[in-house]
């Protein structure tokens, strides 16, 4: 499979290592053709908690959307991800954001991961890679599903956040 974003994000630690190590981690399985910047973002849906490293890679993989799940569920345990509350602090977390055109509904798997539209931490770092791609439910390039998105919450590129609290 080509075409594949993955979201990769984490507020716990050393947030600019987490990322680091999950994408050697990655490289084992998914062949990178491109990385978006770091950004800092401030937390969506918890508001109090720390701000988060987001970061985007494309690439392709061997891999069936299913293996690929299993995959990268097995990087976040691997590097020691406990799940305690939804949406809350995380080490690290990665979603798969498309893959290609596909559309897949199944109970562990939904791909375009559904709050793509829904949050600039997202939109931001795909906009850098590929502001022309096209959502294939909703039908909107990424740049015209950031133009009209209500979240307002900071998402800074790391060298131009200050550093800690956004
Ligand atoms: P959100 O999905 O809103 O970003 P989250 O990333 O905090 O929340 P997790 O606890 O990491 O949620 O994931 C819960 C489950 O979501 C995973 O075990 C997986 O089965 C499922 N899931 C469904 N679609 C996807 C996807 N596109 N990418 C990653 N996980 C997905
Ligand atoms: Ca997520
Ligand atoms: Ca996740």
């Amino acid at each position: 499979m080509n075409g594949v974003y993955l979201l990769l994000g984490g507020n716990l630690g050393d947030r600019r290592k987490s990322l680091e190590k999950a994408t050697r981690l990655i490289k084992s399985f998914f062949k990178i053709e491109k990385k978006s910047s770091i950004y800092e973002s401030a937390a969506w849906g918890l508001e109090d908690q720390p701000s988060f490293y987001n970061q985007v890679l494309l690439g392709s993989t061997d891999l069936s959307a299913e293996q690929l799940l299993t995959a990268v569920l097995a990087v976040e345990e691997k590097m020691g991800r406990e799940r305690i509350i939804k949406w809350g602090e995380r080490l690290i977390d990665i979603d798969i954001l498309y893959i290609n055109q596909v559309i897949l509904n199944s109970e562990q798997l939904t791909v375009p991961h559904p709050y793509i539209q829904e949050r600039r931490f997202t939109l931001i770092p795909i906009v850098e890679l590929s502001p022309g791609l096209q959502h294939p439910i909703i039908k909107k390039t990424q740049a015209q599903l950031l133009s009209c998105c209500e979240d307002h919450l900071n998402v800074f590129p790391i060298n131009l956040a200050s550093d800690g609290n956004l």
